[in-house]
């Protein structure tokens, strides 16, 4: 094993957690290695204006902050490595990573900050069209919906800024929402109810998305909880914003998870199931899941990796 691929304290992930714990481990001496991920960035890099980080009072674009939290973890000695962990053993110190199936990375510590992914309803129809129509992303994807019409699935904060973004392309945004009421901000609601673009069609679920991968998508079926009936709504375009799923893969069987697949940490901690094993950002947050306590919990992370590694040893 090649000094590159040994450290005390290796991060896994690239969000605003794994960055604040590359800023700290990395500021304190602990030549952290941070592995990126398959999203380097993370959920930010498909986020549009950031306008509720502090510090930032204009706001600022979601990548252009991740660049810039990248940056400064650069500036104190953070090595990156681009890949994603596919396994670990985590049964004997120093820990093993493997990266990519192949590359195996030795470290004392390890903080695991490898987030969360966009959840999808799990139709058929709708897993066979992502890419022909079917997106959880509209920064990535909504250019292509100039002049068209699309629909927006779910509820919460990330509905309604999803449908208030489309409107810049869209001709009609539709939300097709399970509930009466919408869970999001007042805020985030009024700016997107506001818009004349925008529709609303309650109580409903999609219960199939219509289309090939030759035509894309044409439509959605939606079902009225309340009456049952079922309509057919023509679009071009499906966005999920449902919410999202921990990426805890990996750590299935090696960390202890809760009942909902989030890792479990310690009340008000850092600390997993495995001694020198620590957890921040959204994989181990389904409560917050906001940019600044994710870096808050980065920022934990590497002050109880850097203390544990102290009475330790590595
Ligand atoms: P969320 O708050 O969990 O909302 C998910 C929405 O999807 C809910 O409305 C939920 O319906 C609906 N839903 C879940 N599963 C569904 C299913 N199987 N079928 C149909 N609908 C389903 O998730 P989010 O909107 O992604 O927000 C996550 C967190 O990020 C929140 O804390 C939010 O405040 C934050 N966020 C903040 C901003 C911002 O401030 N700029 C932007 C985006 C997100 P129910 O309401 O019926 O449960």
């Amino acid at each position: 094993m090649t000094d590159d691929k040994r450290s005390k304290v290796i991060i896994i992930g690239t969000g605003p957690a794994g960055y604040t714990a590359a800023l700290y481990t990395a500021r304190a001496e602990l030549k952290p290695i941070v592995i990126d991920g398959t999203q380097p960035g993370g959920q930010l890099m498909t986020t549009t204006e950031v306008e509720n980080f502090p510090g930032f009072p204009d706001g600022l674009q979601g990548p252009e902050m991740m660049a810039l939290f990248r940056k400064q973890a650069e500036r104190f000695g953070t090595r990156f490595v681009s890949g994603t962990v596919t396994s670990v053993d985590f049964t004997k110190r120093p820990f093993t990573l493997t990266v990519d199936e192949q590359h195996e990375y030795k470290a004392d510590a390890v903080i695991v900050a490898t987030g969360a992914s966009a959840r999808y309803l799990g139709l058929e129809s709708e897993l066979a069209l992502i890419g022909y129509g079917v997106s959880a992303c509209a920064t990535c994807d909504g250019f292509f919906y100039r002049g068209k019409e699309v629909i927006v699935i779910g509820g919460g904060d990330s509905a309604m800024e999803e449908a208030t973004f489309l409107t810049r392309f869209a001709d009609k945004v539709t939300i097709v929402h399970r509930r009466g009421e919408f869970r999001a901000s007042k805020i985030m609601q009024r700016r997107a109810l506001d818009n004349p673009k925008i529709d609303v069609r309650w109580h409903s679920d999609v219960v199939e998305v219509v289309g090939t991968a030759q035509t894309g998508v044409t439509g959605v079926k939606i079902k009225n909880r309340e009456s049952g009936e079922i309509n057919e709504l023509s679009c071009h375009g499906v966005f999920l914003a449902i919410g999202h799923k921990p990426n805890t893969d990996p750590f299935v069987g090696k960390l202890e998870l809760l009942d909902n697949g989030y890792l479990k940490v310690e009340p008000g901690g850092t600390r997993t199931s495995v001694e020198g094993v620590f957890a921040a950002g959204d994989v181990a947050d389904h409560h917050y899941r906001q940019a600044v306590t994710a870096a808050g919990t980065g920022c934990m992370a590497a002050i109880d990796a850097e203390r544990w590694l102290a009475e330790h040893g590595g």
